[in-house]
């Protein structure tokens, strides 16, 4: 997928209070699933669902065992084992298990017969309407809510799938795999498809749909010459903004192709959007389903980022199907095995056709901002997670990214080719099976003959690496020293941890800011720049040096770790202008920004006076004068530390109002000094031509729309007129929000007014509506939890709709770190109502959303106190979901 225990005494009637499911308890299923014959007859409110199971004895398991099949919510309206009817006895039915009490030790045929709701379905797992359409959501527990099953991805089956429903409602019945058959129900105003899927697979991949569906339609010619056929279905009249994503697809085809040697197999391969997702969207084998936001996209709806993100989603789902579906996951806590290593994979194949350093930069950007705080807080968790209440609640920015730098850092230690050799033995040696991360990881040991077994440390040990660095140069020697410290600091049921393997790509810049070349003494030759540590302190001398170099530490961030070293004064500038790596570059102006910050923050609240950005600006007015760079780049290294970014370093004690006030200043402070260098920037990037999402052309919007911003911070009144216009002529939406985003800013006319002309131009077209409420979320000011409070109840938001709740609600926690985290406590007494009512509609959602409390320890007293009051809030109301439970326990450090 593209991506959350309390006291008893105030607990009743809970079926919800989760026993761990833990790692070393794994054992092989007693019972195997080798077809399975679905017959699913579509109502809005009474869906039948026939299966027949083919069962037999699985090998593997000891002796013969009754068959316990997992449900949850079901009603069993008939059983039969070889086509005769159960006695009672012979079975126990209740809504979450089918027990078989003394099954025949051979292979027999189950058939079951159960009713659903699909209408009341709000949770959107299992069988439920998105809007008028039947759509499935199934990962990871979704399909025992569709009837009986053994529902763990390491049963494995052939399925065939019988979809009726009535012709006028659901005039395009889809499932996985090619179409087998379809055809009215005679004498009846229905009818019917038959899907079969060749591919034995989880439970978890399994889908439906059925619906009155727009449909595009394109095919794609293997690199072995079969054509395969392309459907991409959206709501009727939307069809035109699902052009771009059919391009993305076969971009993504032909990639894995070229880059791991990988063809597509069935005849078909559909996407389908809907409205109401839980999640960004879902590979289920040959019939992908996806929240419509990472499906539609045009010039006049979606942003350049959302094109970004399109593309990103739709490789990435592709992607699944050799990591994830031909090989799956044996257990739910291999999830990083296809998670991490997929979007490793999406993450290759945008820095492929797009720009690799502006890619690395967004990603590792992102890594911190999502996984670090999560690494830092009572959330955090291994790789690999050892034991679990709720596994929706692991689909975390630690499995998918910091699960993808496990995969990078496996390539930077091992070299592109033995990296390649390693991933081919994979497809190779578990094709058709469900694998371990132990397995996937032995494929590189075999392959590559290099020990593995201390970086399996990287999937068992939670938390980010802190490595410190004391580089000293000794001139008579020529030789610089290096000696380097690792830690991993403690996390939750890990007090104590081992050192870790990290590759750490290094250069060393001589005087002119060339790279020098080094001799690594007396050890192994640097191999591509990086050094490997093993231990907790290591020493490394690098001899060949005539002058003392400035060090370039951790490259490309071949290590997902935090970094201190010491660095003289005027070396991160120097770094700045000169480092040829261009992530280092970028890093070197983010840490300048960051120290800045954070000794403003603290002369902030002690009252003491202020730094001066001086050294920054001349760094910012170098790159910005630098016309040969790219201008996604320049965007990006202009871009200043985000009030998050400055929390995190900051790590405790985290005063929100005065982490603002510093960035304000700062960002005023440079707008003032750079206005005449921004304004011109503006000026050269603006596009005369026609729109186009391609990389380029959103990499000139993107630095322009950057200098308009930047600009503005420095002179809000020219900046609020620019925007103003910007807004008006703007002739697509990456223009159009930017303008809208510099306006929100500054309380006016000009804001109210752009506001409501948005909502007009847009009225009914939900996803641009949803930015709408996202942009008012997120102003940093008083009045903004009343806007929001208001904005619930407006016609347009609905607690039931995913998509709605994250734009206003999720933006207002996530992205409004001083209204979130109002010092009154108000923020978060608002969220803890909105998520225990949302709760009762959508658990995973709002399990989800709790988890915006996770840096809740690292604020100052006043907050921390109001925080620890609403998550207790939260625990202790009535009847709350596993998932929700779950988050608030682990982070309340109870559970
Ligand atoms: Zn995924």
């Amino acid at each position: 997928m593209a991506s959350f225990s309390i006291d008893p005494g105030v607990k009743s009637m809970r079926t919800e209070q989760a026993v761990p499911v833990r790692l070393v308890d794994y054992r092989p299923p007693d019972w195997l699933v080798e077809t399975v014959a679905l017959d699913v007859s579509l109502d809005p409110t009474r869906t039948r669902v026939r299966a027949r199971l083919k069962l037999k004895p699985n090998p593997q398991a000891a002796a013969p065992a009754a068959v316990v099949l997992d449900g949850d919510e079901l009603v069993l309206r008939a059983v039969t084992l070889d086509g005769e009817a159960l006695a009672a006895d012979a079975y126990v039915a209740t809504p979450d298990r089918l027990t078989i009490l003394q099954p025949p030790n051979r292979p027999f045929v189950l058939e079951t017969e159960t009713e659903l709701d699909p209408t009341a379905n709000t949770k959107l797992m299992g069988l439920y309407r998105s809007g008028k359409a039947y759509t499935t959501q199934c990962e990871a527990e979704g399909f025992r809510r569709i009837t009986y099953f053994p529902d763990r991805p390491d049963v494995m089956a052939v399925f065939t799938t019988r979809i009726e429903a009535d012709k006028a409602e659901a005039p395009v019945l889809l499932a996985n795999g090619n179409l087998a058959d379809a055809g009215d129900v005679l004498g009846t105003t229905r009818h019917y498809a038959v899907w079969h899927d060749p591919f034995p697979k989880p439970s978890y991949l399994f889908a439906l749909v059925g619906g009155a569906l727009g449909v595009i339609e394109d095919s794609f010619t293997t690199m072995s010459g079969r054509k395969v056929a392309l459907k991409i279905f959206v709501e009727p009249g939307k069809e035109s903004r699902a052009d771009y994503a059919m391009g993305a697809l076969k971009r993504a085809m032909r990639w894995d192709e070229q880059a791991f040697g990988r063809e597509y197999d069935l005849d078909i391969f559909m996407i389908v959007a809907v409205s109401y997702f839980n999640m960004g969207a879902m590979e289920n084998k040959g019939l992908n389903i996806f929240n419509d936001k990472n499906v539609l996209a045009s010039q006049e709806t979606a942003t350049d980022a959302d094109f970004n993100s399109v593309e990103a989603i739709i490789a990435h789902e592709y992607f699944h199907n050799w990591t994830g579906n031909r090989i799956t996951c044996r257990d739910w806590f291999q999830l990083c095995l296809k998670e991490g290593l997929t979007v490793f994979r999406d993450q290759e194949f945008s820095s492929d056709i797009r720009s690799r350093p502006v890619k690395r930069i967004a990603d590792v950007r992102a890594l911190r901002g999502h996984q670090f705080v999560e690494d830092a807080g009572p959330l955090a968790h291994p790789v690999r997670p050892e034991a679990y209440r709720e596994i929706s609640n692991f689909y975390t920015a630690t499995i998918y990214e910091k699960g993808a730098e496990v995969v990078r850092m496996l390539k930077t230690l091992l070299g592109p080719a033995k990296f390649r050799a390693g991933m081919d033995l994979y497809f190779e040696r578990h094709d058709g099976r469900a694998a371990t991360v132990d397995e996937f990881v032995a494929c590189f040991a075999d392959a590559a003959d290099y020990d593995l077994t201390q970086f399996m440390r990287w999937y068992r040990q939670a938390g980010t690496p802190e490595l410190a660095v004391e580089a000293n140069y000794d001139a008579g020697a020529k030789t610089c020293t290096l000696e380097i410290t690792q830690m991993l600091p403690p996390t939750p049921g890990q007090p104590v941890k081992e050192p870790m393997v990290i590759p750490l790509a290094i250069g060393f810049l001589g005087p002119d800011g060339r790279d020098r070349p080094v001799t690594l003494a007396g050890g192994p030759t640097l191999e591509r720049g990086v050094v490997t540590l093993t231990q907790a302190k290591q020493t490394f001398a690098f001899t060949g040096l005539d002058e003392r170099p400035v060090m370039s530490l951790n490259r490309g961030f071949s290590a997902p770790i935090k970094l201190t070293a010491n660095l003289r004064d005027g070396d991160l500038a120097f770094l700045a202008a000169h480092d040829s790596d261009s992530f280092n570059r970028w890093q070197a102006v983010q840490t300048l920004a960051t120290a800045l910050l954070i000794e403003n923050v603290a002369a902030h609240r002690g009252g003491a006076p202020k730094r001066g950005a001086d050294e920054l600006i001349v760094a910012l007015a170098a790159i910005i004068g630098d016309h040969g760079l790219d201008p996604a780049y320049v965007a990006q290294a202009m871009a200043m530390p985000t009030e998050g970014d400055i929390a995190r370093e900051i790590g405790t004690d985290v005063d929100p109002d005065a982490i603002f006030a510093a960035r304000r200043e700062l960002r005023a402070a440079v707008g003032r000094a750079l206005g005449s260098a921004l304004e011109a920037a503006y000026v050269r990037m603006t596009d005369k031509g026609p729109y186009s999402p391609d990389a380029a052309s959103a990499g000139r919007r993107s630095l322009k729309n950057l200098a308009l911003d930047l600009a503005a911070a420095g002179d809000p009144g020219a900046g609020v007129a620019r925007a103003a216009k910007q807004y008006r002529d703007a002739d697509n939406m990456t223009d159009r929000m930017a303008s809208l985003g510099v306006l929100s800013l500054y309380a006016g006319p000009e804001r109210q007014e752009a506001l409501d002309d948005f909502y007009r131009r847009y009225d009914g077209d939900a996803l641009v509506i949803d930015k709408w409420f996202a942009l008012q979320a997120v102003i940093p000011e008083p009045e903004t939890l009343d806007r929001v409070r208001a904005l619930t109840a407006h016609p347009a938001f609905s607690l039931a709709n995913p998509n709605r709740v994250r734009a206003l609600v999720g933006n207002f926690v996530q992205a409004n770190q001083t209204q979130f985290n109002r010092a009154d406590g108000a923020g978060y007494a608002f969220h803890a109502d909105t998520m225990i009512a949302l709760d009762a509609i959508n658990p995973q959602v709002a399990a989800r959303l709790m988890t915006a409390f996770r840096s809740w320890r690292a604020l100052e007293p006043v907050r921390r106190g109001h925080a620890e009051e609403a998550l207790k809030r939260v625990a202790a109301a009535p009847n709350l979901s596993r998932d929700v439970n779950d988050i608030v326990a682990r982070s309340l450090g109870t559970g």
